[in-house]
């Protein structure tokens, strides 16, 4: 650091770069993991600006460095400049990655939290790792394994069981590729039920209520593919699990011929017959825009077979 830049920043008192280092990592944490990269009409600059109270004095300082061999003076506002410093750190460190990595990756210049980037974020709120399950930041290595799921070609044939999986003692990557799965399944869902349309969050609408079902269960080594999940209210997860209810292939709904014998004061949500509205037969479930994430066949006709009451 040029020594005059150092002295600006000190007559300036701006935050150190250590404080700007924190600032950032808590503010990609409420941004979902990523944010664009710092030029200028960018809000974020403004936001963690607000986060500091900086001043107009200490937001419009502008370094001004004379490159003598082109006769040039160029004009850098010093706020950006700190926040670059402190994000490149950052990235040295591994707690980001570059916009010129993450743009291979997304198609936006943004700088993005790392897995051990998410892990310090969570450290600096006081959060425990297992949040990451719930949470909707996503990191570089779970926005990789989302690409993949969603882009990887559909099988004609699928077998939705991987027998290899129990065998599979690596806990980073099967972590990484469970918080893959759910991402993707309620993204391609619209965070919706697949089969009630329940669409709700938490009330600091961080956490979406809805959940990344396995059509072949995770304990049956169900796969981790898109293919192989649905969309569930928490209700309709467990109906689903239980063999209440099932899919044919073309995604209709195939229902358990028991819910006859149920008695009519089971499954109501005060006077709505909330089950017996929601389950019934040759209803189709709300699918995913792109055809090529619908559950697939091989899941469906295991699931009818091995969990589903007739
Ligand atoms: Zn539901």
């Amino acid at each position: 650091m040029t020594s005059y830049e150092g002295s600006m920043l000190e007559q300036l008192a701006m935050p150190t770069r250590a404080e700007v280092e924190k600032s950032l990592l808590m503010t990609l944490f409420k941004n979902n993991g990523a944010i664009r990269e710092f030029a200028s009409g960018v809000k974020i600059v403004d936001e963690i600006a607000d986060g500091f109270s900086l001043n107009q004095e200490q937001r419009n300082a502008v370094l001004e460095r004379i490159y003598k061999k082109e006769n040039r003076i160029v004009k850098t506002p010093l706020w950006h400049r700190l926040l670059y410093r402190a994000a490149d750190n950052l990235a040295k460190e591994k707690l980001v990655t570059r916009p010129t990595i993450t743009v291979q990756l997304t198609n936006k210049k943004e700088w993005m939290l790392t897995e051990k980037g998410f892990d310090a974020a969570l450290q600096l709120l006081g959060l425990t790792s297992e949040q990451k399950a719930v949470l909707p930041v996503k990191s570089f290595e779970v926005q990789r394994e989302i690409k993949r799921l969603t882009e990887t070609e559909r099988p004609e044939n699928y077998d939705p069981l991987d027998l290899q999986k129990k065998k599979k003692t690596h806990v980073k990557a099967s972590n990484i590729r469970s918080r893959g799965f759910r991402h993707a399944v309620i993204e391609s869902y619209d965070y919706r039920c697949c089969v009630c349309g329940l669409k709700i969050q938490t009330p600091d609408f961080m956490i979406w209520e809805v959940e990344a079902a396995h059509i072949v269960p995770h304990g049956s080594n169900g796969r981790d593919d898109v293919w192989n999940g649905i969309a569930l209210c928490k209700f309709h997860h467990w109906a689903f699990d239980t063999g209440w209810f099932s899919l044919s292939n073309d995604c209709k709904m195939v229902v358990s011929s028991r819910l006859q014998e149920l008695p009519m004061d089971f499954g109501r949500v005060e006077n709505y017959d909330f089950f017996r509205n929601t389950l019934y037969q040759d209803k189709l479930i709300l699918l995913p825009k792109n055809p090529v994430l619908y559950p697939h066949p091989g899941s469906l006709k295991w699931h009818r077979q091995h969990i589903f009451h007739t």
